[in-house]
This record gives C-alpha cells, sequence and structure tokens, in this order.
C-alpha cells in the first residue's frame, strides 16, 4: 500500500491496516496533518498542533503494539470547534472565545479519545453553530472541494469540508436544525444526527439546548456507525437530558435494517415514507431528481415507497427561529467579558463593559439571534411568540409519529438547492433560513435524521438523500443507509484534484 493513498481509506479499512501493524498511527497521522497543511486555503481548520497529535499517535502506537485491538484505535479525526478540548483552543467560530482554553474536554471528545482516535485539530464552524453556509464563521469562510467558490454548508462546514477533501477520515460535527446533515449534503459525505441526548452536551458549546446534538461525519454509513458505538451513551453526571439507554454496537448491527431482508432484497418489509411536504415547489428539480433516482435504488433493494403527510412542515422555520434564539440569548447571556469571552479594552462603568465587550464580540448573525430571543421572551410576548411556537413545536412532533404509523423511515431531500455561491445570500438571512425547511422539523421533534450521498445536481455538486427514523433508531438509519451504500458508489466519489 502506498503511504499516499492513506486518505483514501475509510475508517475501517484504516483500523484494519493499524490492526495489522502495515502502517503505524504516528505515520497515518503525519500524513494527514500534511495533506491539511497543504489545503490550508479550503479554510475547515482553525487549529492544529502537530506535537499534540503525534503523542496522541504514539499512545495509540503502543496500545497496537501490546496487541490491544479496538475498532478506532489509532484512526485520526478532528472536532467541529464547538466542543471544548483541553489541548486545543476552542473558539465556537467567534472572535468572543478568541485563544479560549477549556480546562476540561467535551464527553464525546474524551470517548473518542479513549477510543484511541488521534485529534488532528480543530474545525472552522458558523459563529455559535449559527448559519448554513459556513459564512458566518467570524475568522474565514469554508470553501466546498467540490467548487471553491461554493459554500460547503453549515455550520459543522470545516468537518464537512475536510471530510470531502480527504483532510481526515471522520469527524465530529453538531446539529441543532440541520448543521450535520445540511453540509454532508452539500459536500457528498454521510453524516447523522442521533436522537436528541444519545450524545452527551457536555462541553458542546450551547446554542439551543433542547435541540443541540453531536454526531459523526464522515464517508459512508458504516464509518458514522463506527464512530456513534464510541460517541453515543449516558452521561448522567454531566448531562441530565442524555438518555438513559446503552451504548449501541451500531457497526455490528448494519445489516438489520430490513428484518425480513433477503439477499436479493436486503430491505424486504421497511417501509420508506415520502412527504408530500417534502417534494413540492421549494424542491428544485436537479435535487428532486438526484432524491428520486436514489429512492428507486432503494425500492430495487426491496424496500416500499408510501406517501405520508407531514402538514405543519412549513411551520418549521418561524417555530424554529423563534425557540432557537429563545434558547440562544439565554445561553450566551454568560459571555459577559467577566466569566467568559472578550473583554472590551476600553469602557466607562460596569454597563459600558457589557455593552461594548459583546458587541466586539458577537458577530451580526448571532447578535440578530439574540435580538430575537431577547424579545420572544420579553413580557407580553412570550405568549404570543415563545409559548405558541412551543405549542406548534408539539404539534410537528405528533405528525411525525402519525406518519411512523404508515412507516418505519421518512425520505427526502436535506437542502432543497445544491451549494450556493460563497456571499450570495451572506447579507440575507431569510434565505439562509429558508434552505433549512427539510431539516428543522425533525431536529424539532428531537428525531433522528441523516444525509446519504445520492447523485449530483446543477453544477455537479453532491446531492444528499435524508432519512429520519423513529426515536431511537439510529440502528434502522445507518442499516438502510449502508445498504444503499454497498449497491452505489455516490459516497466514494470526490472532487477533481483531490
Ligand atoms: N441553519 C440552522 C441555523 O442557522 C441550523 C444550525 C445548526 O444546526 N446548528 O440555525
Amino acid at each position: 500500500m502506498m503511504k499516499t493513498d492513506l486518505h483514501d481509506l475509510s475508517v475501517a479499512q484504516l483500523a484494519a491496516r493499524l490492526a495489522a501493524r502495515e502502517v503505524s498511527s504516528v505515520e497515518v497521522t503525519q500524513h494527514f496533518l500534511a495533506r491539511i497543511a497543504q489545503q490550508d486555503s479550503l479554510g475547515a481548520f482553525l487549529a492544529t498542533n502537530a506535537d499534540v497529535s503525534l503523542a496522541q499517535a504514539r499512545a495509540a502506537d503502543v496500545r497496537l503494539a501490546a496487541g490491544e485491538r479496538a475498532p478506532l484505535l489509532g484512526v485520526p479525526l478532528a472536532h467541529k470547534d464547538i466542543f471544548v478540548t483541553r489541548d486545543f483552543p476552542t473558539t465556537a467560530g467567534s472572535k468572543m472565545l478568541e485563544n479560549y482554553r477549556s480546562p476540561f474536554d467535551a464527553t464525546v471528545v474524551s470517548r473518542l479519545a479513549s477510543a484511541g482516535m488521534v485529534t488532528l485539530g480543530k474545525l472552522n464552524c458558523d459563529e455559535f453553530a449559527m448559519g448554513s453556509g459556513n459564512d458566518n464563521s467570524a475568522y474565514k469562510p469554508v470553501q466546498n472541494p467540490w467548487d471553491i467558490t461554493r459554500v460547503p454548508g453549515g455550520s459543522s462546514g470545516g468537518s464537512a469540508a475536510a471530510v470531502a477533501a480527504r483532510l481526515l477520515p471522520a469527524a465530529t460535527g453538531t446539529d441543532t436544525g440541520g448543521s450535520i446533515r445540511q453540509p454532508a449534503s452539500l459536500t457528498g459525505i454521510t453524516g447523522i444526527k442521533p436522537t436528541y441526548g444519545r450524545c452527551s452536551r457536555y462541553g458542546m458549546v450551547a446554542f439551543a439546548s433542547s435541540l443541540d446534538q453531536a454526531g459523526p461525519m464522515a464517508r459512508s454509513a458504516e464509518d458514522c456507525a463506527l464512530l456513534l458505538s464510541s460517541m453515543a451513551g449516558p452521561d448522567p453526571d454531566r448531562d441530565s437530558t442524555s438518555l438513559d439507554l446503552p451504548a449501541v454496537d451500531y457497526a455490528a448491527d448494519l445489516t438489520s435494517a430490513g428484518a425480513s431482508g433477503t439477499k436479493a432484497a436486503p430491505l424486504k418489509g421497511l417501509r420508506i415514507g415520502l412527504p408530500a411536504q417534502f417534494f413540492g415547489a421549494g424542491c428544485s428539480a436537479d435535487v428532486l431528481k438526484a432524491v428520486r433516482s436514489a429512492l428507486a435504488e432503494l425500492e430495487k433493494l426491496g424496500a416500499t415507497l408510501v406517501d405520508v403527510s407531514l402538514p405543519l412542515t412549513e411551520l418549521s422555520i418561524p417555530v424554529y427561529y423563534v425557540i432557537a434564539p429563545a434558547e440562544a440569548s439565554s445561553n450566551l447571556s454568560r459571555f459577559d467579558g467577566v466569566r467568559y469571552g472578550h473583554r472590551a479594552a476600553h469602557y466607562t462603568d460596569l454597563t459600558d463593559m457589557y455593552k461594548k465587550s459583546r458587541s466586539e464580540g458577537f458577530g451580526d448573525e448571532v447578535t440578530r439571534r439574540i435580538m430575537i430571543g431577547t424579545y420572544v421572551l420579553s413580557h407580553g410576548y412570550y405568549d404570543a411568540y415563545y409559548l405558541k411556537a412551543q405549542k406548534i413545536r408539539r404539534l410537528i412532533a405528533e405528525d411525525f409519529q402519525k406518519a411512523f404509523t404508515q412507516c418505519d423511515i421518512i425520505a427526502g431531500p436535506v437542502s432543497p438547492t445544491v451549494a450556493w455561491k460563497i456571499g450570495e445570500k451572506s447579507d440575507d438571512p431569510v434565505a439562509n433560513y429558508l434552505a433549512d425547511i427539510y431539516t428543522l422539523s425533525s431536529s424539532l421533534a428531537g428525531l433522528p435524521g441523516m444525509s446519504v450521498p445520492a447523485g449530483f445536481g446543477a453544477h455537479g455538486m453532491p446531492v444528499g438523500l435524508q432519512l429520519i427514523g423513529n426515536y431511537f433508531r439510529e440502528a434502522q438509519l445507518l442499516g438502510a443507509a449502508h445498504r444503499f451504500q454497498l449497491a452505489t458508489d455516490w459516497h466514494t466519489r470526490k472532487p477533481s484534484g483531490i
């Protein structure tokens, strides 16, 4: 095996080479660090530290040499810069946290580290995970490796671009309203947002706590399954909303999606629901075409397609953009220049210090959401906006449960268009919000969802198929995606020049 091809290997393949001692974790780490340096102009990374990564790789090599075998041992990854890390700075993509160093690791980070994964650095993201194009990062935009004039999606845009450009085999992301699925879709990689509470939120810089959820981003469902098995699991002492369900070996479960499946029709018995609202005029024709041919492929694998309805889909946009800013305005109040964050150099008194520190530290989109959130929570407007939004949120969740009486998995597009040009929507927040139409409703309901590469649309840009499962059914989603990936090769395609 040529060392230069290491970046084309999946997590599973890399782990096998490491276990067979054909290559060391130090060699793998050096290879990826060199690629990251070469491709710096993509803007995917906010921090690297070769000394730290190589020390972790050497520790993994010692474990491998001692005969230890574990599915992720010695394999590198990087974390979205929303997870706090002791060994790297954590900025959440914001000037507010420039040079901030956490005294502890997020639970997801420490779990993957104990599984033996090597951290290559921190990945660029929209400021406090607010955005859909990664153009809200206070540091730099991220380019889409399929066309560097286009966005990679957001807010986990650095994670998506890095995986697509093969700067690493896998990364972590977070999804509050689509931030794992949408960038995965726009860069042609695979990502899963688990059921709310599956992964601990401890050490994830909070955006909207009732929605935030961590998940893996990689090239295939198999690799996502390997990572999720280590990331997920209860964390009762540190995140009381983490689900009290034992960790699952998702990788072992990959073939169980269609209970009555046969070799010729592995998805036989699986009913896939197509919500009329996901296939309407709001979705561009190129995306619909790719999604429909992916659905035809799933049918060939034995799945049955059924029509379902999610009548409140359109309302998910106003509901989310009331609830998420409300929670953000509360979560972000801690950044006051005293307890955390940037402090203005010049001020007259305490109030002036707060005002200046916050106006200097937060970017426009974050400021906009803090203002909206404060408004909808204020006396006199709380009932009209926040409470109303919470009631509709419940109805949206109930609609999903009705749909799941007719089907096992819901499918549709992830994003109504392929990746747009960098800057195209930067001055139009509403245009950004509208692009979240297919991801927000399942986030509001707390359901697991994933994006699976499904072909290409306009300008040769990737299109993702969204699969949404019922609560705790990550294994079923990953299994269906895995069967699809055994029959298709969209997830193996790579941008030219990579
Ligand atoms: N695009 C959505 C937003 O801007 C979702 C972000 C996310 O999931 N973190 O809020």
